[in-house]
């Protein structure tokens, strides 16, 4: 590993796969003066295929060496690095239209996913390597064991698509788990738009608290059963088995039961 040793706290394990970085590169299909931003650019394996298609790249990366290293091997001209902390970075500072790749540390996988969903209105599109693990939810459709709550809250913000299984000799060191490359594209907010998008927050994470119980229970205190029959939702009904789009009209009702004002409603 060109003598950097991998730094577990920093969920290091370096894509050596030659194949499987071109077909990263091919599925995000850079174009010259996109604005693309990749996260934990790491010893460069995405980064410098990425370069030789793009005329600038910024990244986001927490290990000093490794911003050492890639201020050695980058000029200001092709590279803005952002040293720091991926969680704690305002994406929005660089502008919209951006896309945003990188294979991503697996030890902060949900919270750096939920951060970068804050600024879905700033993005065109998405592609990350994350654990097969964390993809599966990520795609789950309500009836499968594996929608959760990560789904929902993903779900209602992007399109997402499964697109290239990565086994753990692509890396070095191999991570214990199988990988998955996918795909997020911004929704159109006409399609599900939750008024209040803390109060969908909030909803899911209290039906999904205990995902087999129903809502009439778990929602207890927040929507009773004139609410349920007012959105026509069955209350006996588990977390897990819930459309995205009936989670956003609870939120909604919740943040204004009368229905939802119109956008030409004076404001008062
Ligand atoms: N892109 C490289 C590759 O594919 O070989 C490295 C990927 S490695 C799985 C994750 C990268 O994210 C590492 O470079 C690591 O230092 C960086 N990283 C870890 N936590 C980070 C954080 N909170 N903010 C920014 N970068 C982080």
């Amino acid at each position: 590993m060109k003598g950097h040793v991998a730094r577990k706290r920093f969920g290091q394990n370096f894509l050596v796969d030659r194949s499987i970085i071109s077909a990263i590169v091919s599925v995000i299909n850079p174009q010259r003066g996109d604005m693309v931003v990749e996260i934990g650019p790491g010893l460069g394996a995405i980064t410098g295929p990425l370069l030789a298609r793009l005329d600038h790249l910024h990244v986001v990366e927490i290990d000093r060496d490794l911003i050492f290293r890639l201020k050695g091997q980058h000029t200001r001209e092709r590279m803005t690095i952002h040293e720091g902390d991926a969680l704690a970075f305002n994406f929005a500072t660089l502008g919209t239209n951006l896309r945003l790749v990188g294979n991503l540390p697996y030890n902060i996988s949900t919270p750096l996913l939920f951060h970068l969903a804050e600024y879905a209105s700033s993005v065109r599109d998405m592609h990350f390597m994350l654990q097969k693990e964390v993809v599966e939810r990520m795609v789950a459709v309500p009836g499968d064991s594996d929608f959760s709550r990560i789904s929902v809250m993903l779900q209602y913000r992007f399109h997402i698509e499964w697109l290239i299984d990565v086994p753990p000799e692509s890396f070095d060191p191999p991570p214990r788990v199988r990988s998955a490359v996918v795909r997020l594209i911004p929704r159109d907010v006409s399609e599900l738009d939750a008024g209040d998008p803390g109060k969908l927050a909030i909803v899911v994470q209290t039906a999904f608290s205990q995902r087999r119980k129903m809502l009439r229970n778990t929602l207890k205190g927040i929507l009773g059963d004139a609410g349920f029959a007012d959105l026509g939702i069955v209350p006996t009904l588990r977390a897990e088995d819930v459309p995205v789009a009936d989670y956003v009209r609870i939120a909604n009702y919740l943040t204004c039961p009368q229905g939802i004002p119109s956008p030409t409603s004076p404001v008062t």
